[in-house]
């Protein structure tokens, strides 16, 4: 496959003069430049406010305390284009070890991470001596398929979720990932064919030395392959509400390539996949050892660039403030003729839609999760919406019910009626609507 290779232009390696780490502040530190390529010229592309941290839930019962909140901007760098957030806070108040996400509770991601595993061992030709790691494991659903189809597994992850992969049978490292776990990995476990980050890419900071511990993990024909939130998803689909602390980048294809590059890392294949409302898969091999698909330039010819992606940032701004209007609205009307209101599914993204759109308890009386979840008991952030078992959306039959990840709405709702519920149901994004 080698030998018909096409490495595209080296880009120059540009180390930021200054990057910014929340880590160990206990609190958190201002993005003065960009934290792909060192540029300090960032543009401001939106303002959410203040905001919580999205997984500090605080137990119903407990007796309000203070609680941090931190500013939520997005940036733009000019230079190479990646939009990211204005704040790095402190990994150890934004993953807390009692960080309750688990990704085996949603279908769709079940699914895709089967399907990470199906196409990648088909593309790469993995064989079953070979290692596969996956940094941000969580509680080890994607490490389990290629355990299953018979490769050597191990996971990083630095929360008490990994207990969960671990008592499951997958080897689990209990640590945040740094260039030392790397190579106590690469030392320990030897070189690893594959390299999975899915969904944690953008959240953990001073990308470059992930990066660099990455490649010192992959053996020579070694492919890393990241799955992270679409940028032209985000703004497609008006997904303001996955802006959040864990998100320090949003990423194109373009600005993601553009950052592979710096560490001689060549993306060969990429798609878009449906997770979390709209994802892209990444494929990237040491410079020059693989061929470079066609999907790879037909997807950055699609994406905004320059004035057209400030042009594209600015209507997305505009948008977002008249979408939040429009759901205020609407609850409004529901609220004079005296209506119930409840929501469905408490995901990291109802945090940033409720605290931006100012919903309170008096507005929404609780929020429904799946018998199981570990966010039952708990107030949503900046909140005191309670979290209950969504049983009680069936006894009580409220008139109205906010279906938060309405991102999987069309995998919810079916569900929602099948099981009884007889009232509305709404989506707030990307219009607010009744379904
Ligand atoms: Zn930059």
């Amino acid at each position: 496959m080698t030998d018909t290779a096409i490495a595209p232009k080296k880009e120059p390696r540009l180390p930021p003069i200054q990057v910014a780490r929340g880590a160990g502040t206990g609190a958190s530190v201002p993005i003065e430049s960009c934290q792909a390529c060192g540029e300090s010229r960032l543009e401001t592309v939106l303002s959410l406010g203040y905001m919580p941290p999205v997984n500090q839930m605080v137990h119903v019962g407990t007796v309000p305390r203070q609680q941090p909140w931190f500013p939520t901007t997005l940036l733009f760098c000019p230079a190479c284009e990646l939009v990211q957030l204005g704040l790095a806070v402190d990994p150890v108040i934004i993953f807390p070890p009692d960080y309750p996400y688990t990704s085996g509770t949603t279908r769709m991601l079940r699914d895709n991470f089967a399907d990470l595993c199906a196409e990648s061992a088909a593309l790469l030709q993995l064989k079953p001596t070979d290692l596969v790691v996956d940094i941000g494991s969580n509680d080890g659903t994607l490490l389990s398929n290629f355990q299953k189809a018979g490769f050597r597994v191990l996971g990083i992850e630095p929360t008490d979720v990994g207990k969960i992969a671990a008592s499951r049978g997958i080897p689990t490292v209990q640590r945040y990932f740094s260039a030392d776990v790397a190579r106590a990995v690469q030392t320990e476990h030897g070189a690893a064919r594959v390299v999975t980050a899915a969904n944690c890419f953008a959240h953990i900071e001073d990308v470059h030395a992930i990066i660099d511990g990455i490649a010192a993990m992959l053996a020579p024909d070694g492919v890393f392959i990241s799955e992270s939130h679409y940028l032209i998803g985000l703004l497609d689909r008006l997904q303001y509400d996955t802006i959040y602390h864990e998100h320090l980048r949003y990423y194109s294809l373009r600005s993601l390539r553009k950052l592979l590059a710096m560490h001689d890392l060549d993306v060969f294949f990429a798609r878009p996949i449906p997770s979390h409302g709209g994802s892209i898969r990444v494929y990237a091999g040491r410079r020059g050892t693989r061929p470079l698909r066609p999907e790879v330039e037909a997807m950055i010819a699609a994406e905004p660039h320059g004035d057209g992606m400030r042009q594209r940032l600015a209507a997305f701004r505009d948008a977002v403030m008249l979408s939040k209007l429009r759901l205020y609205a609407l609850l409004h009307d529901l609220k004079e003729q005296g209506a119930r209101i409840c929501a469905i599914s408490a995901p990291s993204r109802a945090s940033t839609l409720v605290n931006y759109v100012g919903l309170d308890e008096a507005i929404i009386d609780y929020v429904c999760e799946i018998e199981g979840s570990l966010k039952i008991g708990r107030y949503l952030p900046g909140t005191m919406i309670p979290v209950v078992n969504e049983r009680r959306l069936y006894d009580e039959q409220p008139d109205c019910a906010v279906i938060f990840s309405w991102h999987i709405a069309d995998e919810l709702a079916p569900k929602l009626r099948a099981n009884g519920y007889r009232g509305k149901l709404v989506t707030p994004l990307p219009v607010p609507r009744f379904l």
